[in-house]
C-alpha cells in the first residue's frame, strides 16, 4: 500500500519558537517515519504582514536550517520553499473564486491580525492560499497547532465544494492536532497563543534564544495568583503553560511534574523550568549553528525538494485547470 501523505508549513515570519516546535515540528519528525511528508517554508504567507526584504531572506533560510536541525531528514521528507512552486498561487487564486468573503472575514486569525495591521487583501485571502498549499498534494493529514483548525476546515470545505461542482479531484484531509501542547501560550500573556509576530520578544522562547535569554524570559513570565504548582489552565494559565512546556520538552507527564514541584515556590519552579528548556534546546542550536554556516547547501536541499513537490503540484493543477474550463 502506498504511504499516506501529510503536508504542513511554517511561515518565514520570524524566529521559530518553542510553540511551533511543540505544536507542529515535533509532529513532523514523528510523521516522516510513516507518512510521505511535505514540509515547506511559507514565505508567501509571511508577506501577508509587512516584512523587510533582507530579513525575509534570512528568516527563510533560518527556518529551513531549523527544520534540518530539529531532525527533518531530506532523504525521507520533501522540504521546499512555498514560493518556488507557482502552482500554490495559481490554485490559491482559483480557490478564491469559490470562497465567499464572509467565510474569510470570520476567521479568528484574520480578526486578530487585521486589528493590528490594518486590513490587507493578502491577509484576508491567506486561508485560500493555505487551502491550495494543502490540496495540491492530496494529503490524508495536515499536522498543525490548534490555531490552524479553522483554516484546515476551510480547505476541507473547498475540496468538497470543488469535487461536487467539477468532479472528484481533491482529498479531504484531516487536521492532526496534538492532545497536549497544541496551543502554547505567550509567556507575557498566557491568555493568548505564543506567536512569532508578537510585538514583544518576551512573548516567546525562540528556538535560537541563548540559555541565558531563555532563563530570563521564563523568570519574568507572567504567572498567576496563589502559590500552588498545579495544572489548571482556567485559573492558572501561566503556571499551566510552563508545566506543558516542561512536560513536552522532557517527555514527562504533567502529573509527574506537579508532584515533583508540589512544595516548591513559583520562583524555584521557574528557575528549574528555564534551566530545563535551555538544556533541551542546546543540541538543536548546535546543529543549527553548523548548518547555517553553509546557506548554499541548505538552499540546494530546498531546491531538490521543490523538484519533487512540483511534480505532484503541477499534475493536480493541470487537472484542476482542465476541469474548470481553462484552455
Ligand atoms: P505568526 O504569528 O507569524 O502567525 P506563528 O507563531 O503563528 O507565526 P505559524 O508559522 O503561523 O507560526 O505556524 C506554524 C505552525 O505552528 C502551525 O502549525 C501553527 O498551528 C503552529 N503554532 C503556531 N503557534 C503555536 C502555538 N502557540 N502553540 C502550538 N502550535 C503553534
Ligand atoms: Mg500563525
Amino acid at each position: 500500500m502506498p504511504k499516506q501523505i501529510a503536508v504542513s508549513g511554517i511561515q518565514a515570519s520570524g524566529n521559530i519558537h518553542i510553540g511551533n516546535y511543540i505544536g507542529a515540528i515535533k509532529q513532523f519528525i514523528e510523521l516522516q517515519e510513516k507518512y510521505k511528508l511535505y514540509a515547506f517554508i511559507a514565505d508567501l504567507h509571511a508577506i501577508t504582514v509587512p516584512q523587510d526584504p533582507q530579513k525575509l531572506r534570512e528568516q527563510t533560510i533560518s527556518v529551513a536550517a531549523l527544520f534540518l536541525a530539529c531532525g527533518l531528514d531530506p532523504e525521507k521528507t520533501t522540504l521546499f520553499i512555498q514560493s518556488h512552486i507557482p502552482a500554490h498561487v495559481e490554485l490559491g487564486w482559483i480557490l478564491n473564486t469559490l470562497t465567499p468573503i464572509g467565510e474569510l472575514e470570520r476567521m479568528a486569525q484574520f480578526k486578530e491580525k487585521s486589528d493590528k495591521q490594518g486590513v490587507l487583501a493578502g491577509l484576508l485571502n491567506y486561508p485560500t492560499l493555505m487551502a491550495a498549499d494543502i490540496l495540491l498534494y492530496k494529503p490524508d493529514a495536515v499536522p498543525v497547532g490548534e490555531d490552524q483548525t479553522q483554516h484546515v476546515e476551510l480547505a476541507r470545505t473547498l475540496a468538497r465544494k470543488f469535487n461536487t461542482r467539477f468532479g472528484e479531484t481533491f482529498k479531504e484531509p484531516k487536521a492532526l492536532i496534538q492532545k497536549e501542547g497544541a496551543r502554547i501560550m505567550g509567556l507575557d500573556d498566557p491568555t493568548k497563543k505564543m506567536s512569532k509576530s508578537a510585538s514583544s520578544a518576551n512573548n516567546y522562547i525562540s528556538m535560537l534564544d541563548s540559555a541565558e535569554e531563555i532563563r530570563r524570559k521564563v523568570k519574568i513570565a507572567v504567572t498567576d495568583s496563589g502559590s500552588e504548582i498545579k495544572y489548571d489552565p482556567q485559573n492558572k494559565p501561566g503556571i499551566s503553560n510552563l508545566l506543558v512546556l516542561m512536560s513536552q520538552m522532557s517527555d514527562t507527564p504533567v502529573k509527574t511534574l506537579e508532584e515533583k514541584y508540589a512544595n516548591k515556590s513559583y520562583g524555584e519552579f521557574k528557575t528549574e523550568a528555564g534551566k530545563l528548556l535551555a538544556e533541551k534546546l542546546t543540541p538543536i542550536q548546535k546543529r543549527y549553528n553548523e548548518l547555517i554556516k553553509n546557506p548554499k547547501e541548505i538552499l540546494e536541499i530546498m531546491e531538490r525538494g521543490s523538484k519533487d513537490a512540483e511534480k505532484i503540484a503541477s499534475q493536480t493543477l493541470k487537472d484542476v485547470k482542465q476541469k474548470i474550463g481553462l484552455i
